[in-house]
C-alpha cells in the first residue's frame, strides 16, 4: 500500500474529519463564489494571472529590490537556499533573545519544520492563529492551507481547550475563542520574539504583507521587540499596483471576503521616531526548491497566492483532508507542490483530474495539467520496457471500437485471475457499449 493510500485510508476512518472537512470545505467554497458576485471575476483572474506570471519571470530582480528595500530601511534579510538553513537562521535569531516566540500562520515556517526545530533548542512555540493554535494544541498538522482545523467540531475544541483553562468552557464558539483570546493575549506581551509568514512582498517598496482575520499577525508583528518573517521567495510582487489585484482575489477566494479585517503592510523595524513595532526585523526569504522548479515546465505553480480554493472543491480533498498528503500542502496546489519541492512522486495521482481546481484557481494555474505532466514525468522514469509496451499497445487497442468491444470483453472473462484488472475494477465498471 503506497504511503498515500495508507494515510488516505487512515482519514476515511475517522467519522469526524470524513463528516468535517467535505461540510467547511463546501462552505468555504461557497463563500468563494458569493465573494466573487457582481464581479468580473474571469477579467479579475487575468490580471492576478499577468502579475504573478510578471513576478516569477523577474523573479531575481524583484527579490534583489525588495532586499534593498528592506536593508535600506534597517530590516536584516537572510536569503535560505534550504529549509535546514532557514530553520537554523530563525532559531539562532530566537536563542539571542529568549526562549519564546509567539507565531502567527506560516505555511513556509510549516514547510522547514520550524517549531521542531525551535522546541529542540528549547524554544516554547506558541501558535496565536486561532485554527494554528487548536491544532497545535491537539499535536496535530494544519489539515488546510487557511482552515488549518477544518476537520474539528467544537465539541473536539472544548475537549483540547478546558484542560488548558482548568474548567469547563462549554461549546459555544464566542466562548472558546474569548478562551483564546484571553489566553494567549498573556504570551504576546511576553514573548520576545514574534515570528510570522508573508502573503505577498511588493518590491517597489519593500513592504512585507500581512492578511490576517484575527489580528494575531499584526500583534505578533508589532509587540514583541523582534520580528521575523518568512517568505517563500516566490511570495514577491513587482509593485503596489499588481498588489491591488492580487489581495481582493486571495481575499474573496479565501474566504469570500472583499478584504480580511486585518491587511498589515510593513516596512522594516520601528524608526526612531516612531511609538511602537519591533527594534529588530528580520526577513527570510526561502527558496528550499523553487529556483529550481522555476526552471521546468511547472514554472507556473509559482505563481500560487495559497488562497487554499482549490482544495475546497477538490473531490479527493474533501474525502481525505489535507493531511493525507503527507506533507505541508494538501489538496490539488499540494499535489503538485510536494513532488516537485519534498519529492514524493506518487501525489501527481492523488487526483480524479475533474479539473475542478483549475475552475477556482484565482491565477489560473493549470494545476490538472501540471498534474498530467507529474504523472507523465513518473511513468518515464519508473515504467520499465515492458510495461510501456503494454500500455503502447492498450492505447492502440482502445482508439479503435471493435478492439476495444474485444478486449473488454475478453478482460470481462480475465479479471477474476488478473490482480491488476480486479484491483481496478474494484471501484470502477468495464462496460462495452455497442
Ligand atoms: S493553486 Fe490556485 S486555487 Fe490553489 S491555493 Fe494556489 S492560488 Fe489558490
Amino acid at each position: 500500500m503506497s504511503g498515500f493510500e495508507a494515510r488516505s485510508r487512515a482519514a476515511l476512518a475517522d467519522p469526524r474529519k470524513r463528516a468535517n472537512v467535505p461540510r467547511f470545505a463546501e462552505k468555504a467554497a461557497l463563500n468563494r463564489v458569493r465573494g466573487f458576485e457582481g464581479v468580473d471575476l474571469e477579467a479579475l483572474r487575468a490580471a492576478g494571472e499577468a502579475a504573478r506570471a510578471r513576478a516569477i519571470a523577474d523573479l531575481p530582480r524583484l527579490l534583489d529590490a525588495l532586499q534593498a528595500k528592506l536593508e535600506a530601511a534597517g530590516a536584516v534579510v537572510h536569503r535560505a537556499a534550504t529549509g535546514a538553513d532557514a530553520a537554523r537562521y530563525v532559531t539562532d535569531v530566537v536563542l539571542r533573545h529568549g526562549r519564546m516566540v509567539v507565531k502567527s500562520k506560516s505555511m513556509a515556517s510549516e514547510e522547514i519544520g520550524l517549531n521542531d526545530h525551535l522546541e529542540a533548542a528549547g524554544v516554547e512555540v506558541v501558535e496565536t492563529d486561532l485554527g494554528e493554535f487548536i491544532v497545535q494544541t491537539a499535536g496535530e498538522a494544519p489539515e488546510h492551507i487557511i482552515i488549518p482545523a477544518i476537520h474539528k467540531t467544537t465539541g473536539q475544541v472544548r475537549d483540547l481547550f478546558e484542560p488548558l483553562a482548568g474548567r469547563p468552557i462549554g461549546d459555544d464558539p464566542a466562548e472558546l475563542t474569548r478562551f483564546a483570546r484571553a489566553h494567549l493575549r498573556k504570551r504576546f506581551l511576553e514573548a520576545p520574539v514574534g515570528i510570522t509568514g508573508v502573503n505577498f512582498a511588493v518590491a517597489e517598496t519593500g513592504t512585507i504583507v500581512l492578511v490576517t482575520n484575527e489580528g494575531n499577525g499584526r500583534m505578533c508583528s508589532s509587540l514583541p521587540k523582534v520580528h521575523v518573517a518568512i517568505m517563500g521567495m516566490e511570495r514577491v510582487v513587482a509593485d503596489l499596483a499588481d498588489l491591488a489585484v492580487l489581495l481582493p482575489l486571495l481575499t474573496r477566494s479565501g474566504t469570500g471576503q472583499k478584504i480580511t479585517s486585518y491587511v498589515t503592510m510593513l516596512n522594516g523595524p520601528r524608526r526612531r521616531e516612531e511609538g511602537d513595532g519591533p527594534e529588530e526585523m528580520h526577513v527570510v526569504i526561502l527558496d528550499n526548491g523553487r529556483a529550481r522548479v522555476r526552471e521546468t515546465p511547472y514554472r507556473s505553480v509559482l505563481h500560487c497566492i495559497r488562497c487554499g480554493a482549490c482544495q475546497n472543491v477538490c473531490p479527493v480533498y474533501r474525502q481525505v483532508g489535507g493531511t493525507a498528503y503527507g506533507w505541508v500542502y494538501g489538496g490539488p496546489i499540494g499535489a503538485v507542490l510536494t513532488p516537485l519541492l519534498h519529492g514524493d512522486q506518487e501525489l501527481g495521482h492523488a487526483s480524479s483530474l475533474c479539473a475542478a481546481c483549475d475552475d477556482v484557481c484565482p491565477v489560473r494555474i493549470p494545476l490538472h495539467e501540471l498534474l498530467l505532466g507529474l504523472r507523465r514525468d513518473r511513468a518515464a522514469d519508473s515504467a520499465g520496457a515492458l510495461e510501456r509496451l503494454a500500455f503502447r499497445l492498450w492505447s492502440l487497442a482502445w482508439s479503435r471500437p471493435w478492439l476495444y468491444r474485444l478486449t473488454v470483453r475478453m478482460a470481462g472473462t480475465a479479471r477474476g485471475p488478473l490482480p491488476l484488472l480486479r484491483r481496478w475494477t474494484r471501484t470502477r465498471d468495464l462496460e462495452v457499449h455497442r
